[in-house]
């Protein structure tokens, strides 16, 4: 069966009396070169253990158990069952696990499924849990890269870096994890139901190493985020807001002490411009305690 043909998947659906969610993000891809291509882009290879969120009718999952050692694919909505066990039977290294992904121990479902495997991730995700889900995956740690299609406008910030309107605190959090690719768009037409916007593929390659040293993680992050949060205040004036114990004037004095311009706004500061300013903040509350 070719499960990226229009006709036969309508077909397929149909016989199983399956119906389209919209709030499980199912948009299924009609168009042979795209599964293909997010496969390819993956790095694949015996020797890998593919961890794949939603197999929908199972176009991408099959494209992936051509190239990696397993494939393990949650997918939450047990209508599809039936489906792919017609649509992935004979394939000896694929396994199907239906449960909500978020609600997954990954490290100890990595042990569990890849043992002696480099486990990786290649999706095409249900988009309105692209945050939760992308979080997820970073913080789990286990993950060499995580190959995914997204919402471009979501695959763009990811990437986006200083002084474009894109930049923001989720992609500096992704970029503090993994080195950040855009890899191409597929348009709606590519999909059914078609989506309202365009997709992108991603690639994340996470670093052996963090990019600098943070005194402390979850102050850089809390620096970040409340630069962002108040995107048009002033550094001094957004950190004040979101920082317990720092007054807008000291923070003023820190950022004028590291050389920064007070006047400087969240956007036009680098991933090691906050690790700086958070480290400054960190000895000056840590001085105070
Ligand atoms: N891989 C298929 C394709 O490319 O045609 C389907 C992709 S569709 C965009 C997203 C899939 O994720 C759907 O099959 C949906 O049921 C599933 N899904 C949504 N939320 C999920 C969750 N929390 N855990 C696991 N699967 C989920």
């Amino acid at each position: 069966m070719n499960l990226t043909d229009y006709s036969e998947i309508r077909a397929l659906l149909a016989r199983h009396g399956f119906r389209f969610s919209k709030s499980l993000g199912q948009n299924f891809l009609t168009a042979a070169w795209v599964p293909e291509r997010i496969a390819e882009a993956a790095g694949l290879d015996e020797q890998t253990g593919v961890l794949e969120v939603g197999p929908g009718v199972g176009c991408l999952t099959e494209q992936l158990s051509l190239r990696a050692g397993k494939v393990l694919a949650v997918e939450l909505d047990k209508a599809l069952k039936p489906v792919l066990a017609e649509t992935l039977a004979g394939r000896d290294n694929v396994e199907i696990l239906f449960g909500d992904v978020l609600k997954q121990d990954l490290p100890a479902l990595v042990r569990e499924k890849f043992p002696g495997l480099r486990p990786v991730i290649c999706a095409n995700l249900p988009y309105n849990v692209t945050t939760p889900l992308l979080t997820a995956f970073l913080e789990a740690g286990c993950f060499e890269t995580v190959t995914v299609m997204i919402q471009r406008e979501v695959a763009r910030r990811i990437c986006a870096g200083p002084g474009t309107a894109d930049y923001g605190a989720f992609g500096l959090f992704v970029q503090w994890h993994c080195e950040t690719e855009l890899l191409f768009d597929v348009p709606p037409s590519c999909f059914v139901p078609q989506p309202k916007v365009t997709s992108s593929v991603i690639r994340l390659t996470r670093r052996a190493e963090k990019p600098f040293f943070a005194e402390d993680e979850a102050l850089l992050f809390r620096c970040i985020r409340a630069a962002f949060n108040q995107r048009r205040k002033t550094l001094p004036n957004a950190l004040s807001a979101g920082v317990p114990g720092l007054s807008r004037e000291r923070a003023e004095q820190l950022l004028t002490e590291l050389g920064f311009d007070p006047r400087i706004r969240g956007e036009a500061v680098d991933l090691a411009g906050f690790v700086k300013i958070s480290n400054k903040v960190f000895g000056d509350l840590s001085a105070k305690k």
